[in-house]
C-alpha cells in the first residue's frame, strides 16, 4: 500500500483532496489489488473496443470514453486521480505507477479510467494553482469525467515549440479582462473540450488563461493527421482572434506561466511513461506467445537464440524503465511535484522511457514478421502510436540538453582543474 506524499500542492478549498496527492483509495485499500482490477477491467471491457477500433482504423472518440468510463466506474477502477470524495481512486503517485501502468496495457485505457493526456496534467495543474470557484467550475467537472481539457502551448513556426519561451500568441489588458490573439497547432483533445488552457504572452512573460470552448472568438480548426489515433479530441488546430475572457480567466498569477507549466510537467511526463510501459509490457508477452506457437527451420522461433535476445532485451528494458519510474514516483511524492529533484527524475525517466518503449514495440514488431506491419495488427498499431511520445512532452533531445545542464550546474568548477586535481 503506498502512502500519502509528504508534500502536496495548495489546493482551492472545497477540493475534497488534491489530485495525485490524496490518500490511497479509502481505509484499507490495496494498490496491488487495485492496480489487478484495472487490469480485469482492461482485459475485459477495453481490449475489446481497442482490437475494432485497430482493425477498423478508427480514432478514439467521445462517445466511447463515455461508455468505457461508465464501465470504469461500474468495476470500481475510475479516476486514479480523482479524489475519493469526488468518486475516484486518490492515488499517490507512487500509487498511481501501478495501476496506470495496468490501465496502460490498452491504448485507450488512460482514457477509460479518466487519466489520460492533456487532462491528468491539468488535474495537477489546476489543483496547484486554481481559485475555489475555477475548482467548481473546471477542475472537478473534470475530475469527474464529466469533461475533457486541453493545454495550448504549441504554436506553428516561428512561435513556441521544443522552447516555450519562443511564445507569441498574446493577451492584451482591457477594461475587465484580457483579449487573446494567436495560433496554436498540435493541442491533444481541443476538438470536444470544455476548455482549453492558453499559454499567452503578457508584459513580463507569459500566463495561462481559462477559456471556454465555446468562447467566439476560439475557434477549433482540423485535427492534425498525425500518426497516432488514441486521443479523444485529436490534436488540432487552434486560433484565438480578438478571443475576450473576463480577469477571473486568469490561471494563478499574470506572468507566471512558464512557472505553472513546470508544476504540470513532472507529473505528466511520469504517468505518460507509466501508460507506455503498460502498453510495451503487453506486447512483449504478446510477442512471446506468438513466437512460441510459431516455427522455422525446424523448431519454434522461441527456441532460436537471436529471437530470445529480443525478448531478454525487451524484459530488461521493462524492468529498468519500471524500476525507474517507480522511484520517480516516489520522489514525487516526497518532495513534491515542482521539486527540482522531482523535475530532474521525471526528465530522466521520460527520456529513458521514451526510448525503452521504442526499443521493445519494435522488436516485438520484428518477432512478428510480415504481420508486424500490417496497419490492421495490434502491435504495428502499438509502434506507430508511439512514435510521438519520443517528441512531445519534452523531446530527448530537449530533455538531455536541460539534464545536462542540471549536472553541469551542479558539479561547476569555479577554476580550471589542473591534470593532477582530475585524477
Ligand atoms: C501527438 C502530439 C501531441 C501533442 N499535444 C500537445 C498539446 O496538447 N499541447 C501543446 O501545446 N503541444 C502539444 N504537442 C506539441 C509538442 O509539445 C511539440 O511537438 C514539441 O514541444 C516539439 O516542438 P516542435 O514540434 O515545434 O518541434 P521543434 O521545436 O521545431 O523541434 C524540432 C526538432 O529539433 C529538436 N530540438 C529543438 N531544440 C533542440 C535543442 N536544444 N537541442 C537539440 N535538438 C533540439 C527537437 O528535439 C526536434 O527533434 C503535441 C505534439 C504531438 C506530436
Amino acid at each position: 500500500m503506498t502512502t500519502a506524499p509528504a508534500t502536496r500542492p495548495p489546493a482551492p478549498a472545497g477540493t475534497p483532496e488534491p489530485a495525485g496527492s490524496s490518500p490511497p483509495a479509502g481505509p484499507g485499500a490495496d494498490v496491488a489489488e487495485l492496480a489487478r482490477r484495472t487490469r480485469a477491467f482492461v482485459d475485459d471491457h477495453v481490449l475489446p473496443v481497442e482490437r475494432e477500433l485497430v482493425v477498423a482504423g478508427r480514432h478514439m472518440d467521445d462517445d466511447v470514453r463515455v461508455d468505457l468510463q461508465r464501465a470504469a466506474r461500474a468495476a470500481g477502477v475510475f479516476g486514479p486521480l480523482t479524489p475519493v470524495g469526488l468518486g475516484g481512486l486518490g492515488l499517490s503517485n507512487a500509487g498511481l505507477a501501478e495501476v496506470l501502468e495496468a490501465a496502460g496495457r490498452s491504448l485507450i485505457g488512460p482514457t477509460a479510467v479518466n487519466c489520460a493526456a492533456p487532462d491528468d496534467g491539468n488535474m495537477h495543474l489546476l489543483a496547484a494553482v486554481c481559485t475555489q470557484a475555477q475548482a467548481e467550475r473546471y477542475l472537478h467537472p473534470l475530475l469527474r469525467g464529466e469533461t475533457r481539457s486541453s493545454i495550448a502551448l504549441t504554436e506553428p513556426a516561428p512561435g513556441a515549440g521544443s522552447d516555450p519561451s519562443m511564445v507569441r500568441t498574446s493577451a492584451v489588458p482591457v477594461d475587465g479582462g484580457w483579449v487573446i490573439d494567436g495560433a496554436k497547432h498540435f493541442i491533444t483533445g481541443a476538438e470536444g473540450a470544455a476548455f482549453t488552457i492558453c499559454i499567452a504572452r503578457t508584459e513580463g512573460g507569459t500566463t495561462m488563461f481559462l477559456v471556454d470552448q465555446d468562447n467566439p472568438g476560439l475557434r477549433v480548426g482540423r485535427r492534425m493527421p498525425t500518426l497516432d489515433h488514441s486521443a479523444a479530441g485529436g490534436h488540432c488546430e487552434v486560433t484565438f482572434a480578438d478571443c475576450f475572457v473576463p480577469d477571473d480567466a486568469v490561471l494563478g498569477d499574470v506572468g507566471a506561466g512558464l512557472r505553472y507549466a513546470q508544476v504540470r510537467l513532472a507529473p505528466s511526463r511520469l504517468a505518460f511513461c507509466m501508460a507506455w510501459l503498460g502498453l510495451a509490457a503487453r506486447a512483449h508477452e504478446m510477442a512471446a506467445a506468438w513466437i512460441t506457437g510459431r516455427s522455422s527451420f525446424g523448431q519454434r522461433i522461441s527456441d532460436h537464440g537471436m529471437a530470445q535476445a529480443h525478448v531478454a532485451d525487451n524484459e530488461i528494458d521493462i524492468a529498468a524503465a519500471r524500476a525507474l519510474v517507480r522511484s520517480v514516483a516516489r520522489v514525487l511524492d516526497e518532495e513534491g511535484l515542482a521539486s527540482s529533484g522531482a523535475r530532474h527524475g521525471a526528465a530522466i525517466a521520460k527520456t529513458f522511457v521514451a526510448e525503452a518503449v521504442w526499443r521493445v514495440l519494435d522488436r516485438v514488431v520484428q518477432l512478428y514478421g510480415g504481420l508486424g506491419i500490417c496497419e490492421d495488427h495490434l502491435v504495428a498499431r502499438f509502434l506507430v502510436e508511439a512514435r510521438g511520445f519520443r517528441i512531445y512532452e519534452g523531446s530527448s533531445e530537449v530533455l538531455r540538453a536541460s539534464i545536462a545542464r542540471r549536472v553541469l550546474r551542479a558539479h561547476s568548477s569555479p577554476a580550471p582543474i589542473s591534470p593532477e586535481e582530475a585524477r
